[in-house]
Order: structure tokens, then C-alpha cells, then sequence
């Protein structure tokens, strides 16, 4: 058996949410079709909207199903971009966090290649922290020219908090859409889902099923749909809804928000054990993100380097001993990138490439922390030897070059 600290990637589907699939698994019915098992399709499908607005705290004409965060953060992204220029050419700015996840971060290049948007990148700080006042700046030099605004509610690699209550009134009051990925807070820390325009969520990081998600959106907010067809879900995301996935979601959207506080709770002390028993063996190991109390963080994340060491030959060497961690950034022809996260806060790239991400998730136990404990020193010392060999190997290489 080993050790799963990769929660933040994926979570294991919770049983009431297999429960729940496994029983709309066996009936038939497009929730689109006007006939009876047509009609209880679609009654399934209302029924789990009206059970995830509530839980999250919206109505459920606000809940558009899609087919995971991916596809939520494109509608939002994409959706409110050409839905707000059409409205006013003028809007061209687009204003995002440099630390968002792929799913918002290529939309946003995509509108600047080829749609002439142009975008702001917000920077963030050493811990990874938007400011607001650089959003309150942008939106105040260039009035009206904003089309919309990016923050993720808590980033994906290193856990930080984004100051989102305060970025949705600078937003507010500028009268600018604000779209928030939420797909890593949402099931982990409370999420006022009313605070920004759009929201995007995802089932499979809260212990639901892969490939299914939902962007939340305001009520009377336009967005212009990135697919036609049928015309489902508010006529913005045309295509005939998984009915068991959706189950399936909102078996897990209810059940991670009813304990959510208590939850979140024993994360955090296992996260801080974890951090506590690295450092201790690892006394240069530095952790990224957030310093500051619980709020600050994902109480699941733990992010730290190990200088000296190349992460994904640790990542590896851990995953013989057993224990599934992550690097959290890409991999490109075989060659660690340095996380776009990382080199935002000012990391140092080789420091960035000795980095790795432990997430803890609701099965997590103080059994697996000691799992990583135990197989870390000789993976480390293993990986440091690995590293020496790499430096050495460039080293003579640049030489004979030279020679
Ligand atoms: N946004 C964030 C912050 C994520 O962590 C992820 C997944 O890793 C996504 C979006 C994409 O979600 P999905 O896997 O449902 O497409």
C-alpha cells in the first residue's frame, strides 16, 4: 500500500458520492427528453442543483454544470471577455494573477494572441499574495477599458489565500466582473461564493467523480457560450449532462461542506506535524507559501524545497519507497520547468526546481505523515548524490566546450 499525498491533483471519490453514481447509473433518460424517463432525469439533475446551491450558499439558477474546473475557468474566462466587449469594444483589459492555474492562465494568453486583449498580470509577493491595491491601481488608471478581472480564491501549488473579499470590492465598486477559481478551496476552507461574478468549482478535488464541474454565475450575468448546441444549463454550455456525475458531485459538494470546520481542523494539524518532522530532518529545506495563521493557507498543503536536490528525482525516488507526492509544475520534454508559481514570488529557478508539494486530504492520517518522515532522509540523501552527479556531469561538459 502507499502513501497518497497527492490530494491536491485528485481526491478519492468519496462513498456517498459512488453511492449516489452507482445508483443513477442504472436508468436510462436524457435530462433533455420530454418523456417520463426523460422527466426523471432532469428531476435528478434539479435535485442535485438545488442540493449544491444550497450547500455552497447560492441559487440554483446559478449552478451551470460543466465538465470540470478546466471547462468552468474557459466559459468564465473566454465567456465574460467576449460577452463584455461585445457590450463595449472598449474593454480590452484583461487583469490576472500570474499564479493562476493553467485553466485560467492559457484562456488569458489566448484572448491577448488572438483576440487583442491586453492583459495586466498582477504580481504577487514572496508568499504568493495578490496585493489589492495593484487591482484597485489598474482599474482606477484606465476606467471603463477593464473587460474582467482573475484571482484564484487559493493557489494549487503552494496554498496560499488570496485576499479575495477585498479584491471583489475593489472589482464592486469599479463595476467589473471578477471571476475566482476556487477548484482547490472549495470542500476545504469556507468559500463566500456570492463575492465574486463567477466561480469555478470542480468534483473531483472535493472526493466526487472526475469530469464534472460547475462555473457559479450571478444571476443576470451574460456570458457568451463557448459551445452550442442543445442549449442546456442557461443556454451557455450546450451538451447532454452526465446525470450520475452530477449525483455524484452533489453527494460530495453536501457531504464536505456539512463538517467542513472540523475537517479542515485536522488537516491542518496533520499539514503542520508534516512540515514540523521535514524541517526537523531537513534543517535547509525551505517551505513556500503563506507564513501566517490557518486562514492563510489550504490546510492540506504543504510546499517545500529541498536545495540540493532536483525535484523530480526525489518525486521518483519516493514513489519507490511509496509515497506519491507531487512537483506541481510541468514537465516540458522531459525537463523540469520551474513553476511560473515560484518564480512569481521571486524563488530562485534552481530552488524552484528543488521543489515539492505534499497535499493531505480527508483519508489523510497521521500514519502517512510517518510514512514520509521515514523514506524521506535516504531519498534525500540519494537525490543530493544524484544532483552532485548532474553538477559535476555539466561542469566537465562545459569544460571540454571550452576547451
Ligand atoms: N484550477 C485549479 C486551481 C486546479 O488545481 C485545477 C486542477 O488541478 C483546475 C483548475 C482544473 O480542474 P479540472 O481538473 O477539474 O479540470
Amino acid at each position: 500500500m502507499s502513501t497518497y499525498l497527492d490530494h491536491a491533483a485528485t481526491t478519492p471519490l468519496l462513498d456517498c458520492a459512488r453511492d449516489a453514481m452507482v445508483g443513477a447509473l442504472g436508468s436510462t433518460g436524457n435530462a433533455s427528453s420530454l418523456h417520463r424517463a426523460g422527466r426523471a432525469s432532469r428531476r435528478r439533475v434539479e435535485e442535485s442543483r438545488e442540493v449544491i446551491a444550497a450547500a455552497i450558499g447560492v441559487t440554483p439558477s446559478e449552478v451551470i454544470f460543466t465538465a470540470g474546473g478546466t471547462e468552468a475557468d474557459n466559459l468564465a474566462v473566454k465567456g465574460l471577455w467576449w460577452a463584455r466587449t461585445g457590450q463595449d469594444p472598449a474593454r480590452r483589459r484583461v487583469l490576472a494573477s500570474r499564479i493562476e492555474h493553467h485553466a485560467v492562465l492559457d484562456p488569458v494568453h489566448w484572448l491577448g494572441e488572438h483576440e487583442g486583449a491586453e492583459v495586466v498580470w498582477l504580481d504577487v509577493d514572496s508568499e504568493g499574495r495578490v496585493d489589492p491595491g495593484q487591482v484597485r491601481a489598474e482599474l482606477a488608471a484606465y476606467p471603463g477599458q477593464t473587460a474582467l478581472v482573475a484571482v484564484m480564491w487559493a493557489n494549487n501549488e503552494i496554498g496560499t489565500v488570496q485576499p479575495i473579499g477585498e479584491i471583489a470590492a475593489v472589482c464592486a465598486a469599479a463595476g467589473v466582473p471578477l471571476h475566482v477559481d476556487a477548484v482547490q478551496a472549495l470542500g476545504s476552507i469556507w468559500v463566500d461564493p456570492t463575492l465574486p461574478s463567477t466561480l469555478a468549482i470542480s468534483a473531483h478535488k472535493l472526493g466526487g467523480p472526475l469530469g464534472v464541474g460547475a462555473l457559479i454565475a450571478r444571476r443576470g450575468l451574460e456570458l457568451t457560450p463557448l459551445t452550442h448546441g442543445g442549449g442546456q444549463e442557461r443556454q451557455v454550455r450546450s451538451g447532454t449532462l452526465d446525470v450520475p456525475a452530477v449525483m455524484g458531485f452533489a453527494a460530495a459538494v453536501d457531504h464536505v461542506l456539512g463538517d467542513l470546520a472540523e475537517q479542515s481542523a485536522r488537516m491542518a494539524g496533520l499539514r503542520d506535524a508534516l512540515l514540523a518532522g521535514v524541517v526537523a530532518l531537513a534543517p535547509d529545506a525551505i517551505v513556500n507559501g503563506a507564513r501566517g495563521g490557518t486562514d492563510a493557507r489550504l490546510p492540506g498543503n504543504a510546499h517545500v524545497s529541498f536545495p540540493g536536490c532536483e525535484s523530480d528525482a526525489l518525486l521518483m525516488l519516493l514513489d519507490a519507497a511509496g509515497v506519491e507526492a507531487s512537483t506541481g509544475s510541468a514537465c516540458t520534454a522531459g525537463v523540469p520547468e520551474p513553476s511560473h508559481v515560484l518564480l512569481a514570488m521571486g524563488v530562485d529557478p534552481v530552488i524552484a526546481r528543488s521543489s515539492l508539494r505534499f497535499s493531505l486530504g480527508r483519508r489523510s492520517t497521521a500514519e502517512d505523515v510517518d510514512a514520509l518522515l521515514a523514506a524521506l532522509p535516504a531519498a534525500l540523501t540519494r537525490a543530493r548524490r544524484a544532483g552532485q552527479v548532474r553538477v559535476s556531469a555539466q561542469m566537465a561538459a562545459a569544460v571540454r566546450e571550452g576547451a
